[in-house]
């Protein structure tokens, strides 16, 4: 079955679903009527509800996706949509960032945009299971929340390194190694103050810089997964990423112009995931852009919706996931008008939380449920106690000002909390102006 839900119907889709599914329980016949009702059916099968509706026994949603709260299957991909807009920042939509999960365990992160982190930590999910980050080109809407992601590590459990691939530059200093050379640089002291507070296992990377001009080459095979690139059209040093894995394809863009190397290497993808722009009079209407920004940002920096159509019908995946648009009820029509000029294929309009269950035999679109109140995920192996006074020498400066009254308070408090805990930690900032009393 291929899902083509249209974006602005799927809450209304959701609530009208669990009506359906009450209908159908009590009329078998009525599944034949129609093809949306036949997909109607094959939700509620999979879903099986119970013949009678317990008032205590718990009956989950299958409709939405609760994070954590699913069996990824041996055979399975799954595909969560963590930013789909723009380099203006929204509520709505993060900038461009795509979490792929196989079931082989293995996770994938393709582009870390503006606010896509936060996005990515609503999941559960525990940070050293998120080690591989791949990005397609060193635009801030798709490599800027990388740094909160490295640097924070520590305070989000994480006590494995990160694995970064990022393409080569035209100039050596515009490729990944040098971009994430200075980043660790501008980042110094962020690195030696919270490094030193926590385990900071975690604050190891491996920096993979590939050749950017490479057509379909391997970059990735481990596991049984194998991710190549293809260059992508967009200011030079940016590519496209080719994962396959158990038979199955994932195509991701990033951002570009439809190529000639999408049209031979990303042919027959299970689920294709491009940019496709909103037109450029709606950009000038929205952006206030002037007509010569809007068809140059609307169709020569990226790619002009009919032109994502068409390079769809060409290349034929399974589904087609249209990104990187503010996703509305009104650009969702205007997008899917000038697509529908070109391809009249399966297709997503993606907006955040989307999610993407994929097999040999199905693909099936849904909206995630993410937890707005998360914390860290569990620690996934024991933790190393710091040594913070011998890692990172506070001045005597900052020490000289710690107030002596609410020190106390706090230093009270911990010889309470070493008696409760059995431990036998010193309070190495508030102790210290006491130490020679
Ligand atoms: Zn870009
Ligand atoms: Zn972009």
């Amino acid at each position: 079955m291929k899902n083509q839900n249209y974006v602005p119907f799927i809450y209304g889709f959701i609530v009208c679903a669990t009506l359906c599914a009450i209908v159908l329980s009590f009329g078998a016949g009525m599944a034949e009527t129609s093809a949306s009702t036949s997909a109607v059916e094959a939700r509620v099968n999979r879903a099986q509800p119970p013949t009678e509706w317990s008032r205590t026994k718990a009956f989950p949603n299958h409709e939405v996706y609760y994070p954590g709260t699913e069996d990824l299957a041996p055979d399975e991909m799954r595909v969560t949509a963590l930013g789909t807009g723009m380099p203006m920042p929204r509520l709505k939509q993060a900038a461009a960032s795509f979490l792929v999960e196989l079931g082989n365990g293995d996770k994938f992160i393709f582009d870390m945009g503006e606010g896509s982190y936060e996005r990515l930590m609503s999941l559960g999910i525990p940070l050293d299971h998120l080690d591989k980050v791949f990005l397609g080109h060193l635009h801030l809407d798709h490599a800027g929340d990388f740094p909160a992601f490295y640097f924070t590590g520590p305070v989000n459990n994480r006590l494995t390194p990160v694995r970064l691939w990022g393409p080569s530059g035209v100039k050596p200093e515009w490729g990944t190694k040098s971009w994430w050379k200075h980043q660790r640089l501008s980042w110094a002291w962020e690195e030696a103050s919270r490094g030193s507070a926590l385990d900071p296992r975690g604050l190891q990377i491996e920096v993979n810089e590939f050749d950017w001009t490479a057509v379909n080459e391997v970059i990735y095979d481990e596991n049984g997964v194998q991710i190549r690139t293809i260059p992508a059209i967009h200011a030079d040093q940016s590519v496209s990423f080719l994962l396959e894995w158990n038979g199955l394809k994932f195509a991701f863009s990033s951002d570009t112009l439809p190529n000639t190397w999408w049209r031979e290497h990303a042919t027959d993808a299970d689920i294709a995931i491009h940019e496709a722009f909103i037109p450029p009079d709606l950009m000038m209407e929205k952006f206030q852009f002037a007509p010569s920004e809007a068809i140059f940002v609307g169709t020569q920096g990226h790619t002009y919706a009919a032109a994502f159509g068409k390079i769809m019908s060409i290349t034929k995946p399974r589904l087609a996931v249209a990104y990187h648009f503010q996703n509305d009820f009104d650009t969702a029509s205007a997008v899917e008008s000038e697509i529908r000029k070109t391809y009249d294929g399966p297709l997503d309009l993606a907006t955040d939380f989307m999610v993407w269950n994929i097999t040999k035999d199905e693909i099936r679109t849904r909206m995630a449920i993410p937890n707005e109140e998360s914390f860290p995920a569990p620690v996934q192996r024991k933790k190393n106690p710091p040594d913070s006074l011998a890692a990172y020498q506070w001045t005597e400066f900052s020490l000289s000002g710690v107030e002596p009254d609410s020190a106390a308070v706090t230093n009270a408090m911990i010889i309470e909390f070493n008696k409760r805990h059995g431990t036998d930690i010193k309070p190495s900032i508030t102790g210290i102006p006491f130490r020679d009393k």
